[in-house]
């Protein structure tokens, strides 16, 4: 453990075996746990908040965690536990609200075929999971001769009605937030990031990096409201980006999406054409262990279907998957806070066959890297929903008691070094 949060630290440097005031690791792992679930679930709730949508109940929740986390306060293993747990409920919650305030102004995500790579002309690159920072920048460069291209988790941008209508939202480029070093050097025109994961930028374009709000690195510029005047006129500045088609890919499968082809999904599983669901997804990174993640998706057996979601998709996407009962067997359901939506698919299923969710032919792999995708995790566990893998790494603030609690109560697992070819086999349903 490692506490100096009050004046009484050990040594004036922090307290690392137990604290002087009685705090031991395990209490110290579940207190970071909790302060990370909130992070994670403040930062989606600021994303609802800024969609119009708030609830006294998560704020009061925020409140109530952080107090429980302040000195001399709470010593006890099961109410903080039972705090941990709580925040995945206000998170499933504030996931909720997110998915109602995005459709909401943006309409719902349908399937929809995204350009990548670039288009001759000015244009601008935005990542993040701002989708109210991308429509104003849409409105703002309409007209302008400039394309916005996504990049990240800004991808399911395309899937929303009101931000597709725009014709100059011209396609996705790059992937994953650990690639913008090359990828952003690499893109001549100007780039908004408006939340995480922002790195630090090279030289070779933090003249050229545009912030939003909380967001903010050194060298890149701060744009505290929501005029993209600034960007929009730099893109027209830079050397145009060349004609250039990559690919193209499939996005939009939201949870209603999916949902409306219940039946067909359900048939399917009853004559056995569908006989399992993986979800695959959550944050991506830079560690060559994340490899599993890809070799997991790819020794999927054909009768499956992967939901997946978050930056940990671009691990797993340039792949044939192919289709099944007429669906293509790799559905692309958005972004982190997404995995609402592939907790209502699992739940709508669990309904549909009369069985609970641990009963489903269902296995969650899910790639973490920050703190909203603890505060996924605590969703999912909060849920009862047992047998889930984490990766690559195990949370280095969960002590190993804790973690034999969660392995306990909800069968916990850490990735292993290779998929276990017994995940693949499917006689079974
Ligand atoms: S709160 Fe407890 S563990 Fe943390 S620095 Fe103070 S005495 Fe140490
Ligand atoms: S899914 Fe996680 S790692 Fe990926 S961009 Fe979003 S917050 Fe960052």
């Amino acid at each position: 453990m490692f506490c100096n949060q009050c004046e009484q630290t050990a040594n004036g440097t922090g307290c690392v075996d137990a604290g002087v005031c009685g705090k031991d690791p395990d209490m110290q792992s579940l207190q970071e746990t909790l302060l990370y679930g909130v992070k994670g679930l403040a930062a989606y709730a600021n994303h609802a908040r800024r969609l119009g949508k708030t609830d006294e109940e998560v704020s009061a929740f925020i409140e109530e965690a952080l107090f429980a986390t302040v000195t001399n306060v709470n010593f006890d293993l099961d109410s903080l536990l039972e705090l941990v747990l709580d925040c995945g409920r206000i998170n499933l919650k504030v996931m909720e609200m997110l998915d109602a305030g995005h459709t909401e102004k943006f309409g719902a995500p349908a399937p929809t075929t995204v350009y990548e790579g670039t288009k001759a002309g000015p244009g601008i690159l935005v990542t993040g999971h701002d989708m109210l920072d991308m429509s104003d920048l849409l409105q703002q460069a309409a007209g302008a001769g400039v394309n916005v291209y996504t990049h990240g988790e800004m991808l399911p941008a395309h899937s929303y009605p009101k931000l597709r209508e725009h014709e100059h939202l011209a396609g996705h480029f790059g992937t994953a937030w650990q690639n913008q070093y090359i990828e952003f050097s690499q893109f001549t025109g100007p780039i908004v990031a408006t939340t995480n994961c922002v790195l630090v930028p090279w030289e070779s374009y933090k003249d050229r990096l545009f912030t939003t709000r909380v967001t903010a690195v050194p060298g890149g510029t701060r744009l505290k409201d929501n005029d993209f005047s600034q960007v929009i006129e730099m893109a027209k500045q830079c050397p145009p980006l060349p004609d250039n088609k990559t690919g193209e890919s499939t996005i939009g499968f939201h949870h209603s999406v999916i949902l409306g082809l219940a039946d067909k999904v359900v048939e399917a599983v009853k004559s056995g054409e569908i006989k399992h669901f993986y979800v695959i997804g959550g944050c991506d990174g830079a560690e060559s262990g994340r490899n599993y993640f890809t070799k997991f998706a790819q020794s999927t057996p054909e009768e499956s279907v992967i939901l997946t979601l978050g930056c940990g998709k671009f691990r797993i996407r340039d792949h044939e998957y192919g289709t099944v009962a007429g669906l293509p067997r790799l559905l692309d359901m958005g972004q982190c806070n997404d995995a609402y939506g592939a907790i209502r698919v699992a739940t709508g299923l669990a309904e549909a066959f009369d069985c609970g969710v641990n009963d489903l032919p269902l296995t969650l792999v899910i790639s973490w890297f920050e703190q909203k995708a603890v505060a996924v995790l605590l969703t999912l566990l909060h849920l009862g929903i047992k047998g889930i893998r984490l990766g690559p790494a195990p949370p280095a603030f969960i002590s190993p008691n804790v973690f034999k609690i969660l392995q306990d109560k909800f069968d916990l697992k850490l990735v292993e070094s290779e998929p276990p070819q017994e995940l693949f086999q499917l006689s079974t349903n």
